[in-house]
């Protein structure tokens, strides 16, 4: 490895960002993450409380983590969560340059702590699906949809694998909100067992893992994604072979918001140029607000 390639991931190290690696001679797949500035941004975004800050947080870093297990560089993944509960809904969109956005139907649910005293992610979203849409410009996109098991995120994702494909994995993610609303930690990993593992490694994981108590308690214990891989691979020879970025970022901009006015018909359009008040066009992604001036809706008819 040159120089240069190292002080850039040095440089990547110090912020929000993803290892990802490999361990038990390939028969392991491993990546992990730190995220609190990404789950920051969002919980700034959209004025998520605590509760809506944990599961929307947990959802990204776990759409983070799948876009990044990608080979493809324009492939999209879309996590989404429909429940019955008062969150109603999350919408995670991430690609595989450790881009993410996303938001929650309800942003502003409060609900008591559960029996353990966290976050009561499993109650927010209540009973209901998880779907997961991989996308690929020029080829039809493939989904598929699982029942959500406790609602909590890591349990559901790891179900995805387990019943779509069928590949034994172990997730965990997770998010400390500090007594002010922000952001203290945030973070996760996803283990899996490659086609044809050896089946004692299920017992090798389990020993490691059963140890594991949180994401969140790691990360305030000082440790990093490679850290925690580290940790949880202990005696199966883990070999880091990526440092990658990690961030909140939405595409969205005044000349995609100007095509999404053009929907609207030229009618539609015609009445707001006459009212001589700018249009505006709200990304619920990030939240931003794209305002367009009457001129500048004459541009889309001319
Ligand atoms: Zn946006």
């Amino acid at each position: 490895m040159s120089d240069v390639i190292s002080f850039a991931d040095a440089k990547l190290r110090q912020g929000d960002h993803m290892v990802r690696g490999t361990a038990a001679d390939g028969m392991i797949r491993a990546i992990a993450l730190t995220a609190r500035q990404t789950v920051q941004t969002a919980h700034a975004n959209h004025n998520t409380s605590p509760l809506v800050s944990a599961a929307l947080g947990r959802l990204m870093m776990g759409g983070l983590m799948m876009g990044a297990l990608f080979k493809s560089p324009d492939e999209l993944i879309t996590l989404e969560v429909r429940g019955d509960g008062p969150i109603g809904g999350l919408t995670v969109t991430a690609n595989n340059q450790g881009q993410v956005k996303g938001f929650a139907n309800h942003p502003n649910v409060w609900l008591p702590l559960n029996e353990k005293g966290k976050l009561d992610v499993g109650s927010g979203l209540g009973q209901g699906t998880l779907t997961v849409i991989r996308d690929t410009p020029g080829v039809m996109p493939y989904s598929s949809q699982t029942e959500l098991v406790s609602g909590e995120i890591g349990d559901d994702l790891a179900a995805h694998f387990q019943l779509s494909d069928q590949i034994p994995t172990s997730v965990g993610v997770g998010v400390l909100v500090d007594t002010d609303t922000s952001i203290r930690q945030a973070g996760g990993f996803i283990v899996q067992l490659m086609p044809g593992y050896e089946p004692f490694l299920i017992d090798e994981l389990e020993r490691n893992l059963a140890d594991v108590t949180s994401v969140t308690d790691m990360l305030e214990r000082g440790m990093s994604p490679t850290g925690i891989l580290t940790h949880i691979l202990r005696d199966l020879d883990y070999q880091e072979l990526e440092v990658m970025p990690a961030e909140f970022h939405c595409g969205c901009n005044t000349e995609r918001a100007s095509r999404a006015m053009l929907a609207l018909g030229e009618e539609e359009l015609r009445d707001m140029i006459a009212k001589g008040e700018p249009a505006e066009v709200h990304c619920h992604f990030c939240g931003r607000t794209h305002l367009l001036q009457p001129e500048e809706l004459e541009d889309l008819l001319a």
